[in-house]
């Protein structure tokens, strides 16, 4: 593997002191980060799915947001169930995520794919939000979906997990993918949002040419937006 190619800064904000580090970042090469964090394992982590997430980027001929801003938090205020993680914001590109001791808080109430929160676990749902990010980046519809957004985001959710981590969530949540996209409707989505999650994994493994599903997901015509979506107001898991 090669390293420091082009590092990124991450931007630490701790006890009032502002403090840059340099990352390894051999695999985000052209893009800025700003990560606002109490911990420094937090901005690891954060590191780590970014590097992640752009190598699902790159494999599928998408573009990377050239600059995030990443803020860890031990509360997400804007949402209102305990069960969210993240959010991300269109308008500002903004993501927000929880910490790792919120993480691990969290996990004794909430069980993401019925799994025990791990550093993976945790890892994958900071690579759900910046997967969010990508879509929002690449979307070449003027008014994307709620279900494009979440098909993106957990295909690439679960494509980050490792295999064994990803084996517990199929033996746990045993359904098959989607066998066609019109089966991808908001009403499985909002009873489950694991499930869609799986669902749509399994879909987009399923698919021949998978950078061309992503193109026409991108473009609007795999899953058309139901003109009564207002997701935004409402936010995005
Ligand atoms: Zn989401």
């Amino acid at each position: 593997m090669q390293h420091y190619i082009a590092p990124i800064l991450c931007l630490i904000i701790i006890l009032g002191q502002v403090l840059t580090l340099e990352a390894d970042t051999s695999t985000c090469p052209d893009i800025q980060v700003t990560i606002t964090a109490n911990d420094q394992d937090d901005v690891d982590i954060v590191c780590e799915a970014i590097q992640v997430t752009l190598q699902l980027t790159k494999r599928y001929d998408l573009e990377f947001a050239p600059r995030l801003d990443i803020d860890v938090v031990d509360r997400i205020k804007a949402l209102q169930s305990s069960n969210r993680f993240g959010e991300f914001d269109p308008v500002t590109g903004k993501i927000v995520v929880l910490s790792s001791r919120s993480c691990e808080k969290a996990a004794t109430e909430w069980f993401p794919f019925g799994q025990q929160m791990t550093r993976s676990l945790h890892r994958s749902l900071i690579v759900h939000e910046l997967a969010h990010s990508v879509a929002d980046w690449n979307f070449k519809s003027a008014e994307p979906g709620l279900l494009a957004h979440e098909y993106l985001a957990y295909v690439f959710q679960i494509a980050s997990m490792p295999s064994d981590l990803q084996n517990a969530i199929f033996q746990q949540i045993s359904v098959p993918g989607f066998q066609q996209a019109s089966e991808i409707n908001e009403i499985y989505y909002a009873l489950n949002p694991d499930y869609f999650g799986v669902k749509a994994y399994h879909h987009f493994q399923m698919a021949k040419d998978r950078k061309a599903l992503f193109r026409r997901l991108l473009a609007g015509e795999l899953i058309p937006r139901d003109s009564s979506e207002d997701f935004w107001i409402e936010g995005i898991d």
